[in-house]
């Protein structure tokens, strides 16, 4: 049976914002019959700022968007200064890669880009559909998902995968029972708002002891200022003071006080939002029938900004072993294996300096671990531009 609430796909992806949009794209371009799923509507917004690295926007652009993301407005960001110790260092972006730039783009426009990217592809977006678990077969084999549509009509999906592209708290993750694979140490609080009314000058890092904050320029001449701290330290201030906004300016003024003083030439135009605690976790990346990306399957703390460009990665190493496996070019278990191990080794270098970072240790330490980032990005980066592009030749034929 086929109808608007019950369907059969070769994959199923819950979650439609980075990693799932990307993965149902890149899985319709290479001609598979996908649904995607969300409990959100687009545009919506979500709780992250949103500085794409060079690695994200490499793959943006192999895969045809990044026109779409520098036309939306989100302008494009050539220089990036780092002040730390009392110095100041500005550099130019080089071109490296195939790019010579990174971009900010809000959220609400990048994820709808893909969510509409992967409608070109073929793939059928459903906004607005809530997934309350997954079905299995007499054999335990993961074959759908259960849900319910914005009137609380139940959705029934049948799948050959089904993909958790679904977050943090994944519910799919949480169906199917995936292990934690990896725990690393806790992680600290991220908080952000808006500002308009001054210029920005790119991408800017501010480290201080105990403390990273930095500004991301864009849409309308607005950028994202944020701080992100030990959870502790954020708690500690949040207690102390009299409101969210109030414990944001305290926390802004600690770690970067130059910024402080121009944004109060500045006009607030958000709530301070954000994450108080976060986890640095690796999850198991499939099992029969089913498969974890994004969020959903590995999660860093936010101190590297890096989960967009992990998520672009991922997603499209797990839609080429999604397709090996639907047409049988390889045994499925060995496909969904060889992603696992891909996944964990390109993320294995962020993912420790991430801990390390999330950790706070003393500044020369902290600008030495953002150096090294910088490099894994470069190499991550270039491994990524020299890889073919999945349904690159269907896309150019469509
Ligand atoms: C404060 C903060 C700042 C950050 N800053 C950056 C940054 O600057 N750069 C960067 O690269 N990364 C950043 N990140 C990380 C980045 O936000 C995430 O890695 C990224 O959003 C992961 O995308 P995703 O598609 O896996 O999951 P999500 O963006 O979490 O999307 C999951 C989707 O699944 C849907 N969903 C969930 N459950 C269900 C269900 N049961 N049924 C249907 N739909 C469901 C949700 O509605 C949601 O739309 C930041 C994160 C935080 C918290």
């Amino acid at each position: 049976m086929h109808t608007a609430n019950r369907s059969r796909h070769d994959v199923v992806v819950v979650g439609a914002r980075v990693a799932g949009s990307a993965t149902a794209m890149l899985l319709a371009r290479l001609g598979h019959d996908v649904a995607v799923v969300d409990q959100a509507s687009f545009p919506s917004d979500t709780v992250s700022t949103h500085s794409i690295a060079r690695s994200g926007v490499v793959q943006l652009h192999r895969w045809g968007l990044l026109d779409e993301v520098l036309d939306s407005g989100a302008p494009a960001i050539r220089q990036v200064t780092f002040n730390a110790g009392g110095e100041s260092v500005r550099r130019t972006i080089k071109h490296k890669a195939g790019v010579d730039l990174v971009v900010a783009p809000r959220r609400y426009v990048l994820d709808t880009i893909l969510a509409t990217a992967a409608q070109r592809a073929g793939a059928q977006v459903r906004p607005g559909v809530t997934v309350t678990g997954v079905r299995r077969d007499g054999r335990g084999r993961v074959v759908g998902v259960d849900g319910h549509d914005g009137a609380g009509a139940p959705v029934e999906l049948g799948a050959r995968w089904v993909v958790g592209a679904d977050g943090l708290r994944s519910r799919v993750a949480r169906s199917v029972g995936a292990a934690i694979n990896e725990l690393g140490p806790a992680g600290g609080a991220a908080q952000y708002a808006y500002y308009a009314g001054v210029p920005w000058d790119g991408i800017e890092f501010f480290v201080a002891a105990r403390s990273f904050a930095g500004v991301f320029p864009t849409h309308d001449g607005q950028a994202c200022i944020w701080v992100c701290t030990p959870a502790a330290d954020a708690g500690a201030v949040r207690r102390g003071a009299g409101s969210r906004v109030e414990a944001f300016g305290e926390l802004l003024e600690r770690s970067a006080p130059k910024l402080a003083e121009r944004l109060r030439q500045a006009r607030r135009t958000s709530p301070v939002l954000g994450v108080l605690r976060q986890p640095n976790q690796l999850r198991q990346a499939f099992g029969p029938g089913w498969a974890l990306v994004g969020d959903a399957g590995y999660y860093r703390d936010a101190v590297t900004a890096y989960g967009i460009s992990d998520a672009f990665r991922d997603a499209e190493l797990l839609a080429v072993a999604l397709d090996q496996a639907l047409r049988a070019d390889a045994e499925e278990a060995a496909a969904l294996a060889r992603y696992e191990r891909q996944r964990d080794q390109a993320l294995r270098e962020v993912f420790e300096i991430t801990c390390r970072l999330s950790a706070y240790p003393p500044v020369p330490t902290f600008v030495e671990l953002q150096k090294q980032l910088g490099g894994a990005i470069d190499e991550e980066a270039a491994a990524l531009a020299a890889r073919p592009v999945p349904g690159e030749r269907r896309l150019a034929t469509a």
